[in-house]
């Protein structure tokens, strides 16, 4: 068996895990797929990938699937739940074993992301699931190459960002063209105070941290959000040397030919002109700016800028 170059974007949600897919994929050694643990979801409803085309008939896509006929009936999703993501967080510390249910979808996606891997010769795929819980089965599976990219956004900032998510009425409103989409979106705008966010963001960053230390090592790193946007290019070089790149091209404004699935809408519009999201600044209110402090949120976040300062070499083979 071949394993599969992946690197997997893990962190939580609203951290600009979208904007690091598309400057990565920017790179012509690298194929971005997107939020891949929807992928059966997409394949189910026929949606459109970013090339425009319906994933069926899409000319990535549509030969990958029909050369594995396991995607049809087999969900690449190993599901989800709290439970399952603190567990799984253990057994890959533990190095635990994986499930035959797990394997066989490790199998799956293997098939699925080792197949773009051929079809386009390219060195890395790129995951940008985010969740944990999938990035440690994948790597358990032992069918992956993967590296690990932590984005971890300031908290605050995905307080502000989560604050400013529309009702799904309305944003189906403004984009008639997803109404079928947002009909799986049953959870959006579930307003959630700020609590919730902190203390979400604190539990999965250092489970995060735990295992990229512990178990990933040298396959791990981690990026701030805020020095990915404010200097892209340095951030890229860096990130190039570390997956064994060459330095060349892919700067944030290269035009890509992509076929992601999932993923925000951003993935629809070329990457132009990357700045640093940072209204939160100016337009967070007090009650979350207590919260941040109260939680104990920047204690969390110095580990994490600790750990970004950290720029392991690339690992040996078998590290
Ligand atoms: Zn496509």
């Amino acid at each position: 068996m071949q394993r599969t170059p992946l690197i997997y974007i893990v962190g939580t949600g609203r951290s600009g895990s979208t904007l690091l897919d598309l400057m990565l994929s920017a790179h012509p050694d690298i194929t971005g797929v997107g939020e891949f643990a929807n992928f059966t979801d997409w394949v189910k409803q026929d949606d459109p990938c970013t090339c425009g085309q319906p994933v069926t008939a899409c000319a990535l896509w549509g030969p990958i699937l029909s050369a594995v006929p396991d995607a049809a009936t087999h969900d690449a999703h190993f599901g989800v739940g709290l439970r399952r993501q603190v567990s799984r967080t253990i057994r890959c510390i533990l190095a635990s074993p994986l499930t035959q249910q797990e394997r066989e979808t490790a199998k799956v996606n293997h098939e699925l992301l080792g197949g773009v891997a051929t079809a386009t010769g390219s060195a890395y795929v790129v995951d940008s699931s985010k969740d944990l819980g999938r990035a440690c089965l994948l790597y358990l599976s032992g069918r992956f190459d993967m590296r690990f990219i932590h984005l971890v956004r300031d908290a605050r900032g995905v307080v502000f960002s989560r604050s400013k998510t529309k009702p799904r009425e309305e944003f189906v409103r403004e984009r008639p063209d997803f109404a079928t989409r947002a009909e799986r979106w049953p959870d959006r705008k579930r307003a959630r105070p700020a609590g919730f966010t902190y203390r979400r963001w604190m539990a999965f960053n250092t489970a995060i941290l735990t295992v990229g230390v512990t178990r990933w090592r040298r396959r791990y790193r981690l990026v701030r959000y805020e020095r990915l946007a404010a200097e892209p290019e340095r951030v890229m070089a860096e990130l190039r040397d570390w997956l064994g790149l060459d330095v060349q091209v892919a700067t944030a404004d290269t035009a890509v030919d992509a076929h992601n699935i999932g993923g925000n809408r951003m993935r629809f519009k070329p990457v132009t002109g990357v700045r640093v999201d940072d209204e939160w600044r100016r337009s967070l209110g007090r009650g979350p700016r207590v919260l941040y402090a109260l939680y104990g949120v920047p204690l969390v976040a110095a580990l994490c800028n600790m750990v970004a300062r950290r720029h392991p070499a690339p690992p040996t083979h078998g590290s």
